[in-house]
C-alpha cells in the first residue's frame, strides 16, 4: 500500500480511475469477437513478460495504434513454452515446456496458421501404448482400448460393463445436464457450482461410483495420494481441451513465440527484470533492473502477465484489492518436471511399442520424435504432482535416477542405449515458479474470479488469469482480453 492511502481508498479510487465497477468477473474473450474494429485513443501499455500472454497483448495493442514496451527477464521469449535445443546429438530437440496443441484451441491455432507453422500429432496411432496399474502393464492400442476387466482396481460390475468410453462420460452426467459455456469466465453456473468443493474422488463418492474410477481416468496425472484438484476444474478440462486431437509444431513448440518476438522486434527489452509496480491517478511507474542498473518506465497502463508464484513476490507497493490478494496467494499451483533422455536406439519398437505410456505414480512416458525413423532418438518422463514436487530437493543424479527408474520399469533396457539426459523442474524456473495455476476445491468458485480483475491501471493476463490453465490457449484469450480492455479507454 501506497504511504499517502489507505486500502479502503485505494479501492475507491482504482474503480475511479479504471472506470470500471470490481464486483463482476470479466468475460472471457471469444475469438469471434471483433474487438480490434473500434480503435480507442492510443495509450503508452508496458506489457511485463514476454510469454505467450504479453505476446499476443502487445501484438494486438502495436496494430492499432497504442505504443507498447514488453519487458522481459530472460534473453528469449516465449516464457513457459520453452524447446530444449543443442544439447542433443542429430539435432534432436525437446519440449520441455508446452508440448500439444489441441486442434479445438482456437486462440493458439490462429496464431499458429498466422505464421504458417507446421502441425504433426502428437500422439501415434501406430503400434501399442501401455497403462501401468499397481504394477501391472497393461496393453493396448490407440484403436482398441484394453477391457476394464484387466486393471488391477477395485471397480463394480457395472461400471467394467460401460468401458472405457461409458467410464469416462457417465460420471460426470450431473456436471453435463447443466453445463452451460465451460469457456465463459462466469463459469460454473449456479447449478454446478456447489460441486467445486469436491475432488474427483469425494465427487465420485457422491455420485456413488467407485473412487476407483478416478485412478484409471487420471492416469498419468493422479496418483494414489490423491489430488486436492476440484471436480469443477477437471470438468472444465474435459470439455475444453481434452478430446481434440492433440499435435506439434514440426520443428519444435518455441517456433511460435519466437516468430511472434521476431515480428514484434525492439519493442521486446530482454534481460530486464521487474522489480517493483507502482500507480496512481494518472499512470504507473515500472521499476527494472538490467544489468545491476535500476530505472523507471513511466506508462498510462500495464498488462501484467506473471504467473501466480512471481505475482506473489512482485512489490506492488500494495495496491491490490483484498479478494484480489487472496486470490494470488490462494490458488492452487501445480508442479511438473520433464526429463527427455537421448537413447542410441529406440529400443521399445522391438517389442512392438511406441514408446507412450501412463502409470500410476504419476508419470506419462513418450517418444517426442515417435514419427522419426532414425534409430537414435528420445525418451521423456513427465513428472507430476507430489513426485515433481519432491524433484525440487533432488540433486540432479537423484532426478535422472528416479526417471531412468520410471524408464525403466515401463520399457526396460534403458541403461543399454542411454547416452545422456536434460531435466527441466519448473517449479523451480526462477520465471515461473511452477507449472501452472490449478482450481483445487472451491478454488473455481472463490478465488478464479478475481484473478484477471484490473486493479485500477493494472490489467492481467496469463494462463491462470484465463478458462484454461496450464495452456497456450489461456495464455493468449488473456492476452487479447486484457488488451481489449485497455483498448476500451
Ligand atoms: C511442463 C509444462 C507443460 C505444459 N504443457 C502444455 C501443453 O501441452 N499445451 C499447452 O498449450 N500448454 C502447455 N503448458 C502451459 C503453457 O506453457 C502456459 O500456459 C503458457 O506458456 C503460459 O504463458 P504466460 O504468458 O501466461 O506465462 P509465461 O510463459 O510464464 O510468461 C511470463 C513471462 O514473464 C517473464 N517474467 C517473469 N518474471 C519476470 C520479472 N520479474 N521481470 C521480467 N520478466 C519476468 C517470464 O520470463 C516469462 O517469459 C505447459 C506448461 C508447462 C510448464
Amino acid at each position: 500500500m501506497s504511504n499517502s492511502i489507505n486500502r479502503r481508498d485505494f479501492i475507491r479510487l482504482s474503480s475511479l480511475i479504471s472506470g470500471v465497477l470490481m464486483t463482476k468477473p470479466l468475460e472471457a474473450l471469444s475469438i469471434s469477437d471483433p474487438w480490434q474494429k473500434s480503435i480507442g485513443t492510443p495509450q503508452k501499455v508496458l506489457i511485463l513478460g514476454a510469454g505467450m500472454a504479453g505476446l499476443s497483448a502487445g501484438m494486438e495493442l502495436q496494430k492499432l495504434g497504442h505504443q507498447v514496451e514488453i519487458i522481459e527477464g530472460q534473453m528469449r521469449a516465449g516464457g513457459r513454452v520453452f524447446t530444449a535445443r543443442n544439447m542433443f546429438a542429430d539435432g534432436l530437440f525437446a519440449d520441455v515446456g508446452a508440448a500439444r496443441i489441441p486442434e479445438n484451441h482456437d486462440w493458439t491455432m490462429k496464431y499458429v496458421k498466422k505464421y504458417g507453422l507446421q502441425l504433426i500429432p502428437f500422439n501415434p496411432t501406430e503400434n501399442d501404448l501401455l497403462h501401468v496399474v499397481n504394477g501391472k502393464k497393461i496393453r493396448y492400442s490407440a484403436s482398441k482400448p484394453a477391457s476394464l476387466k484387466e486393471y488391477p482396481v477395485s471397480l463394480s460390475p457395472q461400471e467394467i460393463e460401460m468401458g472405457w468410453a461409458g467410464l469416462s462420460s457417465k460420471p460426470f452426467n450431473a456436471l453435463t445436464a447443466n453445463v452451460g459455456n465451460p469457456a465463459e469466465s462466469t463459469w460454473p453456473p449456479q447449478s454446478i457450482a456447489h460441486f467445486d468443493k469436491l475432488s474427483f474422488k469425494e465427487y465420485l463418492i457422491d455420485q456413488k461410483f467407485s473412487p476407483a474410477v478416478a485412478d484409471l481416468l487420471m492416469l498419468g496425472w493422479e496418483d494414489k495420494r490423491g489430488m486436492d484438484m476440484s471436480v469443477i476444474e477437471l470438468f472444465r478440462e474435459l470439455n475444453l481441451s481434452f478430446g481434440a486431437p492433440r499435435n506439434k509444431i514440426v520443428g519444435g513448440n518455441d517456433l511460435l513465440p519466437r516468430a511472434m518476438a521476431n515480428e514484434l522486434g525492439s519493442i521486446i527489452q530482454y534481460n530486464t527484470k521487474v522489480i517493483r509496480v507502482e500507480q496512481n491517478e494518472t499512470g504507473v511507474t515500472v521499476t527494472v533492473s538490467r544489468e545491476g542498473e535500476r530505472t523507471t518506465i513511466k506508462a498510462d497502463r500495464v498488462i501484467c502477465t506473471f504467473a501466480l508464484p512471481i505475482l506473489k513476490k512482485m512489490d506492488f507497493v500494495k495496491t491490490f484489492s483484498k479478494r484480489k490478494q487472496v486470490a494470488i496467494d490462494e490458488m492452487g499451483i501445480f508442479n511438473l518436471a520433464r526429463t527427455v533422455m537421448q537413447v542410441s536406439d529406440r529400443y521399445w519398437k522391438k517389442e512392438g511399442l511406441n514408446g507412450f505410456a501412463a502409470t500410476d505414480q504419476p508419470i506419462e512416458i513418450w517418444d517426442p520424435h515417435f514419427e522419426s525413423k532414425a534409430k537414435r532418438g528420445m525418451i521423456a518422463a513427465y513428472v507430476k504432482n507430489t513426485d515433481s514436487n519432491s524433484f525440487m530437493s533432488m540433486s540432479e543424479a537423484e532426478r535422472l535416477s528416479f526417471s531412468k527408474k520410471q524408464v525403466n520399469g515401463v520399457f526396460p533396457g534403458l541403461d543399454n542405449y542411454f547416452e545422456g539426459s536434460y531435466t527441466k523442474v519448473w517449479g523451480e524456473d526462477p520465471w515461473a515458479g511452477y507449472a501452472h495455476a490449478i482450481g483445487n476445491r472451491t478454488n473455481m468458485t472463490e478465488h478464479l474470479p478475481f484473478l484477471s480483475q484490473p486493479e485500477g491501471r493494472i490489467h492481467f493476463a496469463g494462463e491462470h488469469a484465463s478458462a484454461y490453465h496450464g495452456w497456450i490457449q489461456g495464455a493468449i484469450e488473456s492476452g487479447n482480453r486484457a488488451a481489449k480492455e485497455i483498448n476500451s479507454f
